[in-house]
Formats: structure tokens, sequence, C-alpha cells
């Protein structure tokens, strides 16, 4: 098999070789590329030791703070490239990362310390593609399998159990069966993993293309770290609307949302509350008064504790928060929800009821996905002359109020908030001479 490698890694494989040492590309970028797939970066194993490569490469662009660990880093036409000796993993204490690494001369075993056969492939011009593992037959099958036994594989590194999901949902690839069955019986030892480590592959997780299948088979190790999920799956809705319970739903929800850490998990954490929010009413039909508000709240203390970032968690609570909404359609309401939910997070509002409905009854959709529609069209008649219906988009400020004597600034900030209300409900245009009129006669009134 002939892989492609750029011009670049090349320069650095065959200087290294011109010294004596082996260099290969290795790990992702030939599964990407075995894969037909672009690769994002490229990664380069060297049987030269750190000190080696340095020497080889002149000292030129190279970053070394990895040194310890065996990479050296170049950069080269602002692409940065990692070098890394050849080398074995020391002992595991915590499930999370050797004491020690050891460097080596050869290849397979460099090969052999990494975690699954997809990624345990290395080429160059020479050699062309070694694969020991029999990474390129499992990429051919769609499987991911640990390189080894899996069990300690993933008692030697935790994070290992999540990578596994992450490619799977990402590649559409299943997880061979015993694998799978060691990712079962040792998903609690996520809990020796740091937050920050967990929610980057659990963002990597969601946002894959073939996520559903994963999310339904491995709830049990979303769990671990997100134990509000259990109640939500098995628990049946007994909703017209619905036909899925709330986990099943959630899950198709997450697939069918844009792309995007902020989509995907407002997706994942739309409907958090339904289970402690249920009730049934007379003719026993399920009802969850208040979840998205609720769930606004609770999502916010899961991703607290997934050490997410603070404009991440803001954007993904107003959206569980403002999932349900269900105005009447004409264009004073779309101006009331946009003055609520904010211009710039209208389509993405839209986009999350839009997954929200796909996965709730088909026989629905329909009206539901033209509900939608005729909402955004309003949206986008509404803003077509950059208005946003918040103060900032108001053609009048606090200037033009002071320059008419007010200077108070409570009074101030009463009168725009009265004429911004005027705009949004439609009595007054937002026109600079008729937005100062109203001024002119709110001040006389309270005169
Ligand atoms: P991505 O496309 O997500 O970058 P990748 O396979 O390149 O996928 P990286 O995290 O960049 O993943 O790691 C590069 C390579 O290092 C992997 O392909 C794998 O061979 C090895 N590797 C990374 N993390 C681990 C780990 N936790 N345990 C064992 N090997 C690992
Ligand atoms: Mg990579």
């Amino acid at each position: 098999m002939k892989i492609k490698i750029p011009e670049n890694v090349n320069r650095i494989i065959e200087k290294i070789q011109s010294a004596g040492f082996e260099a290969y590309a290795v790990g992702g970028c030939i599964r990407d590329s075995v894969m037909g797939l672009v690769p994002h970066d490229w990664d380069i194993c060297t049987s030269a030791m750190p000190e080696e490569t340095l020497a080889v490469l002149n000292k030129t662009n190279i970053i070394t703070n990895g040194l310890k660990h065996g990479t050296v880093t170049v950069k080269f036409d602002d692409e940065l490239y990692e070098i890394t000796t050849f080398r074995i993993d020391g002992v595991y204490n915590d499930n999370r990362r050797p004491e020690s690494v050891t460097f080596v001369r050869s290849l397979r075993e460099d090969l052999a310390r990494r975690d699954f056969t997809v990624n345990a492939l290395a080429y160059n011009n020479d050699k062309g593609l070694c694969d020991f593992f029999g990474g390129v037959e499992d990429i051919e099958n769609h499987i991911i399998r640990c390189v080894g036994e899996p069990d300690k594989r993933f008692r030697e590194d935790g994070l290992r159990i999540l990578r596994a999901l992450r490619f799977a949902a990402r590649l559409g690839f299943s997880v061979e069966k015993e694998t799978a069955a060691a990712i079962h019986r040792n998903a609690e030892l996520l809990r020796n993993i740091s937050a920050e480590r967990i929610s980057n592959e659990l963002v990597g997780i969601i946002d894959g293309e073939y996520v559903e299948k994963i999310l339904l088979e491995y709830a049990d190790v979303l769990c671990v770290f997100i134990p509000e999920i259990r109640k939500m799956t098995g628990f049946e809705q007994h909703n017209p609307h619905h036909i899925y319970d709330i986990w099943t739903h959630t899950v198709k929800v997450v697939s069918h949302s844009p792309h995007g850490k902020i989509s995907r998990l407002a997706a994942l954490f739309h409907d958090i509350s339904k289970p402690e929010c249920y009730s049934t009413d007379e003719k026993g039909i399920g009802h969850f008064h208040g979840h998205p508000e609720r769930g606004a709240e609770k999502a916010r203390n899961i991703m607290k504790r997934l050490k997410i970032d603070n404009k991440t968690m803001d954007k993904v609570c107003l959206l569980i928060k403002f999932h349900d909404v269900r105005p009447e359609v004409n264009p004073r309401n779309v101006r009331r929800l946009i003055s609520r939910v904010g211009a710039e997070n209208f389509n993405s509002l839209m986009q999350l009821k839009a997954a929200d409905a796909m996965g709730q009854n088909p026989d629905l959709l329909n009206e539901k996905l033209d509900y939608i529609e005729r909402l955004e069209k309003i949206f986008e008649e509404q803003t077509a002359d950059g208005q946003q219906f918040n103060l900032k988009t108001l053609r009048i400020n606090g200037r033009d109020l002071i320059d008419m004597g007010i200077t108070d600034g409570k009074t101030i900030g009463r009168i725009l908030g009265y004429l911004l209300d005027g705009v949004i409900n439609g009595d007054l245009k937002n026109e600079h001479h008729e937005l100062m009129n109203s001024a002119k006669k709110c001040i006389d009134k309270q005169k």
C-alpha cells in the first residue's frame, strides 16, 4: 500500500534516516490515510534518541519541552510536527500515565505500546506500511481492538476506554467483542482520570458522525462520570409526541444536532431533568413541566464538575433553558424571543429544536419542522437590517437622553428599557426620530 506523505514530513524522515536512524510517520495519520481520510496532523517516530534528533535537525525551529517523554517538536511552514523516540511505557500505578518511559530502538516495541491496532501503524517510503498487529485488517473490517490484552491496556490507562469510544463514534467502527467487554468491565477506572481529559474525550465522542450506536451501547460508561444519565435510560415518556425512552430520544437528538461542542452538549443535556419533572395527567399522559429550566441548572452543575469552560457552559445552558419554547408564530413573538435569547443564539436554538423534533414521533415531524421554519423566516425578516432587539441596536442611546437633560442613570435605564419594549412589541419603530419623540413624551409625563 502506498501512502502519500506530505513533503515536510518526508523531509524530516529523510533527514533522520540520512543520519543512520529509522523514522516513520505513525499513528492516527496513517490510520486516516489508509481510510482515505485527510489526516489533521502528522506524527513521526524514530529510533534516534531525543538528543540525536535534535542534533540531526540542527536545532532550528525546535520546541524542546516534551523532551523528557522523548518528543521533539519542529515547526515547518507554521505546521508543528512531533518527533517521538521509540519507547515503551514503564509501570502504570495510577491508571493514567506511566511512572517512566524507556526509550527503545525497535519500531515493533513502540507500536506494541500504542492503544488500538488501527493506531499501531507506521509508514515510510522505504519500508512501506508497517503493520504488526493487524491494524489494516481491522480498518477494513471497521473494528477498534486493543493492541494486546484489553483489560491490561485499560488498567494501564483508563482514558483509553473513552478513546476507543471516540474513534468508534467518529469512524463508524464497532468495538471488537473482547475490547468491548473490557470497556464495560473497567469503566470505573475513569474515576482516576482528570475531569479535563474526560470532557475532552466526551466532546469528541458526542461530536462523532456515528455517535448514536455508541451512546446507546455504552451509557454505563458515561454514567461513571455523569451518573445523572442513569435515570434517563429506559424511562418511558407515555406521551404522543414520543416513541422512545428519554435516553434513546436524547441520543437521537445528539446525532441530529449540528457538529460542535456547544450544540452537541446542549443536545446531550437538554432533557437531563425530565426524570425528576415527570408527572401524569388524568388521561395517563406523561408531562415534564419545568424540565428546561431545571435541566439548565442541572447541566451547569455537571459541566462545572467536568471543568467545561464558562463560555461554553453559558451557551449550552441558555439553549437548554429555551429548547422547549413554542411561541405562536408572529413577528412580535419572534422579536420577544430574540430579545430573550440573543440574536446570535437564535439559529442554534432553532437547530436544537429541529434535532429535538427529529428524535420524537416521526408522524408529527413535518409539522414541527414547518413550524421551526416559519420562526426562522420571521427571524430573517426582523433582523435583516441588523437589528437585534437589544439596547445596542436601539437607535437611541443614553447620550441622547443626557442631551435632553436626564442625568439620573436609573431613569435613563428605565426610559431606554421602555423604548426597547415598545420596539419589541411593535408599538414603536426602531427609528431615531420616533424614539426621540417618544422619549420626550416620556420625560414630559414624568415632570
Ligand atoms: P486523532 O486523529 O484524534 O489525533 P490519533 O490517533 O492521532 O487521533 P493522538 O491522541 O493524536 O491520536 O495520538 C497519536 C498516537 O499516539 C495514536 O494514534 C496512538 O498510536 C498513540 N496514543 C495516543 N494516546 C495513547 C494512549 N492513551 N495509549 C496508547 N497509545 C496512545
Ligand atoms: Mg493525532
